[in-house]
């Protein structure tokens, strides 16, 4: 195959942009269409699937014009995300949803939902293209990139400016019309942003910081579908559960199961009720973690703290207790108990003997505790071989505890 020659200039890819938004960007700087670009620059006809499975030969030719790793390439498409956001780009795979969407569970406990097979599905890929984009992002001519993660339903918001994607028209940079004509940007609830930054983190990093840990994005991702699914269960099927779908619902205020009353899998539903559904799945993680729901499916603990555990933040317990703790009390009570156990193990006997003498040294002193002791039926011989210069001789000053005796 002939060495294809370098571009002169070519802007560079933005981070998670897909490939045909950056051919397109390429095409504008040589004054060309796109796909006039691939055909007689590339020497590739008619690519449909150029953010899906772009063919090798093709990425090596852009890598070759744009010094641009052929694996940076191969990331702006889809088969790139294989396998951490979809476990393959083949349709035909046995069990595929089965395997995505239902080995896991957050809100539903796992057995209340009817695992789902279908013949042909692929995780995320939508049945019809999705042209929906950041206005902020679309309408600064130096940035007119668009997103690969923006193609698919799954997030809501931009995760730069964290306003609402928006559905346009056209080809940014050439003409671009925007749906909602005079919409300023609108900007995404706490809740949406949230998972969204989730989102991103996943797809830029790898990985996704959640209350309980750290977990990795193929997880994350996996965990979302899981949640999409368990909101578009029947109610029928949800027993003793149906409340907690119900509450969901009517917080993000839209319909319950986002309209739907058959079941239907995430991808082949229609846009508008796609983002009903990611709405309420924001929605959910926010109940969770704000303690207003109590999830019951067995990763839901991801999105809780770690419970507080005796030592968790390096305090004795007592030290976290928001009471006042009146220590001579608690150390009286001690001694009690210890005065008890003294009285038939001599190794109890010796240690209480050590702490209460301290400071004492004069033999009258001893002698005096040594009754003490007897009359608290400690038995003397207990303290027969105890040594005044013990353990606790090096303490000089008298701290009030053998007061006590
Ligand atoms: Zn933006």
């Amino acid at each position: 195959m002939k060495q294809a020659q370098p571009w002169p200039l070519h802007p560079a890819p933005k981070e998670g942009e897909a490939l045909s938004s950056w051919l397109n960007r390429v095409a504008i700087c040589y004054q060309m269409d796109m796909p006039d670009l691939v055909e007689h620059d590339l020497g590739h006809g008619q690519v449909d699937d150029l953010d899906a499975a772009p063919p090798l030969s093709l990425l090596m030719a852009l890598s070759q014009r744009s010094g641009i790793e052929l694996d940076r390439l191969r990331c702006m498409s889809f088969a790139g995300w294989v396998p951490w956001l979809l476990d393959s780009l083949d349709d035909r795979l046995p069990a595929a949803l089965e395997t995505y969407a239902f080995q896991f569970s957050v809100l539903l406990p796992r057995r209340s939902r009817k695992t789902r097979s279908i013949t042909s599905w692929r995780a995320w890929l939508p049945s019809q293209s999705i042209h929906r984009a950041c206005p902020i992002c679309l309408n600064d001519p130096a940035s007119q990139a668009v997103l690969l993660a923006w193609k698919l339903p799954l997030m809501l918001s931009c995760p730069l400016h964290g306003c609402w994607l928006e559905s346009y028209w056209g080809v940014p940079g050439r003409f671009l019309g925007w749906q909602n004509t005079d919409a300023a940007p609108r900007t995404a609830s706490d809740a949406i942003a949230a998972m969204d930054r989730r989102t991103w983190h996943a797809l830029t990093m790898g990985y996704v910081d959640l209350p309980r840990r750290r977990i990795h994005a193929g997880l994350w991702f996996r965990l979302l579908r899981t949640l999409l699914d368990e909101l578009n269960t029947p109610l029928s099927q949800c027993g003793a559960y149906a409340g907690s779908i119900r509450y969901v619902w009517e917080r993000c205020g839209h319909p319950l199961r986002a309209g739907q009353s058959l079941w239907r899998p995430y991808e082949i539903l229609d846009p508008a009720v796609q983002l009903q559904m990611l709405e309420a799945a924001a929605t959910v993680v926010d109940l969770i973690e704000s303690k207003m729901l109590s999830p019951r499916g067995e990763q839901a603990e991801l999105f809780l703290p770690e419970p507080q555990t005796e030592f968790t933040n390096g305090l004795p317990p007592d030290r976290r207790k928001k009471e006042p703790i009146n220590y001579w009390q608690e150390a009286a009570k001690a001694i009690d108990e210890a005065i008890v156990e003294a009285r038939h193990n001599p190794e109890t006997a010796r240690s209480l003997f050590a702490v209460a003498s301290f400071g004492r040294r004069d033999p009258d002193s001893l002698e005096r505790l040594r009754v003490t002791f007897a009359k608290e039926g400690i038995p003397p011989e207990f303290l027969s071989h105890y040594e005044p210069d013990g353990p606790f001789a090096c303490l000089r000053q008298n701290d009030g505890l053998s007061d006590k005796f």
